[in-house]
This record gives C-alpha cells, sequence and structure tokens, in this order.
C-alpha cells in the first residue's frame, strides 16, 4: 500500500471505530440501567446474606456454645453464676421462656478476625446471635473492630462478683459443717457399734462342737440333760453303749432320781 493510500485508510478506519463505540453507547441510552447511585440507592440484598454479627443480649444465657463453635476464636465471653434471689437482666427469662442463670459481664466479638461463617448462629439455644445486614463498617484502627455486646456496667459486674464470692464461701463453710457432723455422726456410729461386739460372750454351740467327746460323756452321765446338746455331737457306737449301762445301774440304785453316794 502506497504512503498515500495509507494515510487515507487510517483517517477512515478512525473514523470507523468511533462510529461503532458511538452505536454502542447510544444504544445503551435506551435500556434499564443496572449501576445505581451508591450510597443514595442500595440493592436489594440476598436473603441469605452473612454480614456482621449481632447478640441480642436479653436474650443471651451465656452458654458460651457460639464461642466454641467458633473456628477462629473471635468470640470471647465471662459469666458469673447469679445468687438465689439474683435477677439475671430485666426479667430473668429469655424470650422463649428459658430460665438464665448467668451474668455475662463480657461478650465481645473481634469482627475484625470473623470470617462469616455462621457456625456460631446454628448452636445458640436461644437464637439471639445472627447476622444482620449492615456490611459498611469499616475502621481506620483495627480495635475499633473490637465489638463488645454486653449491658453490664463495671459497678454491676463488681458488686455481682462480690455477692457470688460471700455465697460461694457461705457454701463451702455449710458444706465443711455438714461433712463435719457427718463424719462425726459416722464415729459415734461406730463406737456404738463396736461396744456391744465386745460384750457379746463366746457362742455356746461352738464350744459344744469343739469338745463334742466332754459333752456326751456328761450328757450321759445326766439323763436330765436336754436332748438338743446331744444331737449336734458326734457319737461313736462303742462310746455311745459304754456309758448307758452306767445310767441304767444309776437308776436302779437311785429311784427317786437324787444323787446318792453308794461307796463304791
Ligand atoms: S461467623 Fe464464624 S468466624 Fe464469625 S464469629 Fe461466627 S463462628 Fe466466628
Ligand atoms: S450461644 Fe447464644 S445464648 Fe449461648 S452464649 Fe452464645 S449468644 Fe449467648
Amino acid at each position: 500500500m502506497s504512503p498515500i493510500k495509507k494515510y487515507f485508510h487510517d483517517i477512515w478506519l478512525g473514523l470507523y471505530t468511533i462510529y461503532i463505540g458511538m452505536k454502542i453507547t447510544f444504544a445503551h441510552l435506551f435500556t434499564k440501567a443496572v449501576t445505581i447511585q451508591y450510597p443514595d440507592e442500595r440493592l436489594q440484598l440476598p436473603e441469605r446474606e452473612r454480614n456482621r454479627l449481632f447478640v441480642n443480649m436479653d436474650d443471651c444465657i451465656g452458654c458460651d456454645q457460639c464461642a466454641r463453635a467458633c473456628p477462629v476464636n473471635c468470640i470471647h465471653l465471662d459469666t458469673l453464676k447469679a445468687v438465689p434471689g439474683d435477677i439475671v437482666g430485666r426479667t430473668g427469662v429469655t424470650s422463649n421462656g428459658k430460665k438464665k442463670a448467668l451474668f455475662v459481664p463480657t461478650f465481645t466479638i473481634d469482627i475484625g478476625k470473623c470470617c462469616y461463617c455462621q457456625l456460631c448462629v446454628f448452636p445458640c439455644p436461644t437464637e439471639c446471635i445472627y447476622m444482620t445486614d449492615v456490611f459498611e463498617f469499616s475502621e481506620y484502627k483495627r480495635e475499633n473492630l473490637i465489638y463488645e455486646f454486653t449491658d453490664m456496667t463495671t459497678e454491676q459486674t463488681a458488686e455481682k462478683k462480690a455477692k457470688l464470692e460471700v455465697y460461694t464461701k457461705e457454701q463451702d463453710e455449710k458444706k465443711a459443717a455438714a461433712a463435719k457432723a457427718a463424719a462425726e455422726k459416722k464415729a459415734a456410729d461406730a463406737k456404738a457399734g463396736a461396744a456391744p461386739k465386745t460384750a457379746v460372750p463366746p457362742k455356746a454351740p461352738s464350744a459344744v462342737t469343739k469338745a463334742p467327746a466332754a459333752v456326751v460323756e456328761e450328757t450321759l452321765k445326766d439323763p436330765k440333760a436336754p436332748a438338743s446338746v446331744t444331737k449336734g455331737a458326734k457319737i461313736s457306737p462303742v462310746e455311745h453303749e459304754a456309758p448307758k449301762v452306767d445310767i441304767d445301774d444309776k437308776k436302779k440304785e437311785e429311784p427317786n432320781g437324787s444323787k446318792q453316794d453308794n461307796g463304791s
């Protein structure tokens, strides 16, 4: 292509590309706009969007399940046991009727660490931790991204702590006293149980079985001896027969049953 011809070709090409571009631009003048005038205009967020978390402390029971479920450990909470007679929160119960037994003096979420996985939301028994539609919370300092949700003041926390300490001390003392009383009772019972045992005389039957021959001999000498005594003793036929003669002789000699000296 000659230089003159190339010159005019380039001019034509430039005008043609301008025409193509302007054609597209003019075509968009008559189509519906897809952009919005943010922040004056906002898009409708999807139903299950994950944004900044919020905790409704009126319903939080301090069970710690959200903190345990968090994979990046960005939730931290402290709890204090409520002493009998203390009401946790405004009513002492959650909106679904669960009794609140713990004060929550600290409940922080480091949203700068949060990965918006929503794993903390599902295990919550009172559904008080949830994702909101707030996604504009940029900060210049990272510390400002640590959110504190508790509604307890420092003074309230100190008061509840002191109450709990007193109550715990009282309970410990009561437990110690009860344990001491139980130990004393046990010792007294053991002492009372041991005394009669030592006073019980040795059992008669065992003495009888230990010396059967002597008992039999005695029994055979005295025909009035109770039958139960002779029953348990083992007697050989020879032993049993020999004294029988003596008994008969004795009976003949002592017809009235009284013992008399025959001079033998
Ligand atoms: S959304 Fe995930 S990362 Fe964020 S606080 Fe909950 S569990 Fe932790
Ligand atoms: S799981 Fe729910 S009720 Fe339990 S500590 Fe977390 S926010 Fe509170």
